[in-house]
């Protein structure tokens, strides 16, 4: 059976780049009726707070990728204490004593000399006695992991055949000094444990992916199948990772992106298929193919979030925003007529409430000067609502008798009287939706 997993760390709120990797995973299962697990990476107990659980699980929710079960790395240290001894026994973990500043003192040298910063695994070399002694003199031992020296291979689900030479990476730190399990370790073996077989990840991660491989075999299982896709940059290409924070997913939603808008292009963005509006996650589940995704940085536009968000609402049925009208006051018997009329001029379901403010309170209206006289007679002519489906006509007919003007000169002033815009609904649609007109503007 197909099992992936989404295994963000609840260490901040998910943002944009996320959602990529949260929305593969969740497509290959569900495309494989296959499972979906959400795995909270919260070794880190400083940095994990339960506040952002809770927010990855409402994102998640509200975009509807549901999952089959949840799985938290906090509760699983005794398993990873259990594998450490495993693979200590084995002689695959070895303690380690350098501080950051002699492990920086270090890469200075190798990189002055023209060679890779590499960890030299000066620690392999001690005997027991030394360590007893640095131990004595108060230095803690952290472990890390001895990796084969030869090449670890992987057909990767987007980059293709992947090599890499592990002698050219450093054998990973696994556990801290003060016992704290290490994501790169912790991960294999829930990977293993859990029987994931498809990780996709961004490719930031291609060289844990090298390390944990060969964990993964060393505590014998069977690696995952991988694909790391790009990470995603600005429109100009610029480095995302800083206005990330403006693109949590909550922040998106509060300004009224469409969870399809972000689906829907977060499928196809940085894929040779053409971005489309989706109507459900089948729909997008069904055109979503791995395969397709290319290695090269994907270029992100929040703006283009805009006309999918515009598609998606003006598509609504009148049962989906029924609440929303209800809430704003607009009567049931206009609201069905109140919804069709202005659903071509909303980008975003709220901004329902500034046409239903117009119609409830009349608009401010924009009058240019050469029109004041005209607007002023015009208004002389229209009567107090209500109004009906022929106010508009029989008004518009009116005012072209008494004043002689005809065509565009005749109705956009009218429209600015009493909309106070240029662009909007059709007039004679709209008529009978006006509660007020400010005819005394
Ligand atoms: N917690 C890791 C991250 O957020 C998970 C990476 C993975 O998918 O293995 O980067």
């Amino acid at each position: 059976m197909t099992v992936t997993r989404f295994a963000p760390s609840p260490t901040g709120f998910l943002h944009i780049g996320n959602l990529r990797t949260a929305l593969f995973n969740y497509l290959i299962a569900r495309k494989a009726g296959g499972q979906f697990i959400l795995r909270l990476d919260d070794t880190d107990r400083a940095r994990s707070k339960e506040e952002y659980v809770d927010g990855v699980k409402a994102d998640l929710d509200w975009l509807g990728l549901h999952w089959d079960r949840v799985e938290r790395q906090s509760e699983r240290l005794d398993r990873y204490a259990e594998m450490a001894g495993k693979l200590r026994d084995a002689g695959r973990f070895y303690e380690c004593f350098e501080t950051p500043t002699e492990l920086d003192l270090k890469r200075k040298k190798q990189l002055n000399m023209g060679r890779p910063p590499v960890y030299d695994r000066a620690a392999l070399a001690l005997d027991n006695d030394t360590r007893a002694k640095l131990r004595e003199a108060g230095r803690e031992g952290y472990w890390r992991f001895r990796l084969d020296w030869d090449r670890i291979e992987w057909e990767d689900g987007i980059l293709g055949p992947v090599s890499i030479d592990a002698a050219s990476v450093s054998d990973p730190v696994l556990i801290r000094a003060d016992g704290q399990v290490l994501y790169t370790f912790a991960s294999s073996v829930d990977d293993m444990d859990m029987g994931i077989t498809h990780v996709v990840r961004g490719n930031d991660h291609v060289t844990n992916t090298a390390t944990q491989i060969q964990i993964i075999r060393a505590m014998g299982g069977e690696p995952p199948a991988f694909a790391h896709h790009s990470l995603l940059t600005g429109p100009q290409g610029e480095a995302l990772s800083k206005r990330l924070g403006t693109l949590s997913l909550r922040d998106l939603r509060a300004e009224g992106v469409e969870r399809m808008a972000l689906l829907s292009l977060m499928a196809r963005l940085g894929s040779s298929h053409p971005v489309v509006l989706a109507a459900d996650l089948d729909e997008i589940a069904a055109g979503f193919d791995l395969a397709q995704f290319g290695a090269a940085p994907t270029k992100f536009d929040p703006e283009d979030l805009w006309p999918l968000t515009r598609a998606h609402v003006q598509a609504l049925p009148y049962d989906e925003m029924k609440d929303r009208l209800a809430e704003l006051g607009v009567p049931d018997d206009l609201a069905p007529a109140f919804w069709e009329v202005v659903r071509e001029n909303v980008t975003r379901r709220e901004d329902v409430a500034e046409w239903w403010a117009l119609c409830r309170d009349g608009a401010e209206p924009t009058i240019a000067p050469e029109d004041a006289d005209f607007v002023a007679e015009a208004l002389t002519l229209l009567p107090p609502p209500p109004y009906g489906p022929s106010t508009w006509a029989h008004w518009t007919t009116a005012v072209k008798a008494a004043t002689g003007r005809k065509g565009r000169a005749l109705f956009m002033p009218l429209r600015k009287a009493l909309t106070g815009q240029e662009h909007g609904p059709d007039m004679a649609a709209l008529m009978p939706l006006l509660q007020k007109v400010r005819t005394r503007a």
